[in-house]
């Protein structure tokens, strides 16, 4: 259905995303700061473009997926930016899938929604932004498994969705622009959170003389079940193909926990919540990040501060 798909940040995620998009049969042009990166996409074919601007001007639909909510705004906004150069742009539609704060969506959302379209393409007067952000991770990226939770016209959204089940497997529409980013971030704060009551309570188990396979067991059978128990448990030894059993590598970095939790930490102080387990779940996180386990999959929250790995 669109011409050419723009596509902006080809990091871990990115990268992979472009890759299902090429498989589906969609023609793209992508952009990235980092050289090397563009660098092997032109070598495989792919057309790359050196600003977001003509990312833009050579698109009928752009995706971006970026670290955070300033290189976002940047993204759009900044010098040879997206919406650079007075208010007419070429994309009916702009996605951004990173995890960033609804503030900022709806800021971006407005702010393109004041531009108009150039030509006659597409079927609003105005182009559309939608928030899109995904849950998944690198291997769901990979494999096209991706869930997208997506705020904006909901019009928008029915035009996006093949293009997005391209790259995944679902897609929820969660309402006005920012309810996909707000889906996103409270949807990893009770994953950050979760993970760290299954750590604390394995550990008690432990330390009680339960061995953790046996507990896992009997979570998952009871009312403790959850992701954090049934599907990437924290115990090394308890389930395979989950980071716990690679030494906590190739997973969710604690550093992008941390990351979302403070989005989640900003959001409730702006509305007014009480969040203590926000707060708490905040310290841990970036306890892990100050002792070196940046990089280490968050789940390694239960060697560091529980120490067990006996399942
Ligand atoms: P990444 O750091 O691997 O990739 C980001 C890419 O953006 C890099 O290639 C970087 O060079 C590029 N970039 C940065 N600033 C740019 C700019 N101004 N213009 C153009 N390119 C720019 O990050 P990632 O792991 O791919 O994550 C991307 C987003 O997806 C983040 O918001 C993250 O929170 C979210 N996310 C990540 C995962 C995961 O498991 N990695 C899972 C779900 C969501």
């Amino acid at each position: 259905k669109f011409g050419v798909v723009g596509f902006i940040g080809l990091g871990n995620m990115g990268s992979r995303m472009v890759d299902n998009l090429i498989k589906a049969g969609y023609r793209v042009a992508v952009h990235d700061i980092n050289y090397n990166v563009m660098k092997m996409f032109s070598e495989r074919g792919v057309p790359t473009r050196s600003t977001p601007y003509e990312i833009a001007e050579s698109s009928d639909v752009v995706i971006t997926m970026l670290p955070s909510s300033s290189h976002v705004f940047d993204v759009y906004t900044g010098e040879n930016g997206l919406l650079h150069r007075g208010n007419a742009v070429k994309p009916s539609l702009l996605i951004d899938c990173s995890t960033i704060d609804p503030q900022t969506s709806r800021k971006l959302s407005a702010i393109v929604s004041e531009c108009t379209l150039k030509g006659e393409k597409g079927n609003w007067r105005n182009p559309v932004m939608l928030d899109a952000p995904v849950s998944g991770g690198v291997i769901a990226a990979e494999y096209g498994t991706l869930t997208f939770m997506v705020g904006g016209l909901e019009e928008a959204y029915l035009e996006a969705r093949l293009l997005l089940l391209s790259m995944g497997k679902k897609t929820i529409y969660c309402g006005g622009a920012g309810n996909g980013s707000a889906a996103k971030i409270c949807n990893n704060l009770a994953m950050a959170v979760g993970m760290l009551g299954v750590s604390e309570a394995l550990a008690l188990g432990q330390s009680l003389g339960i061995n953790a396979s046996t507990l896992t067991d009997v979570f998952n059978s009871s009312s403790a079940r959850c992701w954090s128990s049934d599907t990437y448990n924290p115990v090394p030894g308890v389930m395979e193909g989950v980071p716990s059993s690679r030494n906590y590598e190739d997973g969710f970095s604690s550093i992008l926990m941390a990351k979302d939790i403070d989005l989640a930490a900003a959001s409730a102080k702006e509305v007014g919540l009480k969040f203590p387990m926000t707060v708490q779940a905040r310290e841990i996180y970036l306890e892990l990040c100050d002792n070196g386990h940046k990089a280490e999959d968050f789940s390694c929250v239960f060697r560091h501060y529980y120490g067990g790995s006996d399942a």
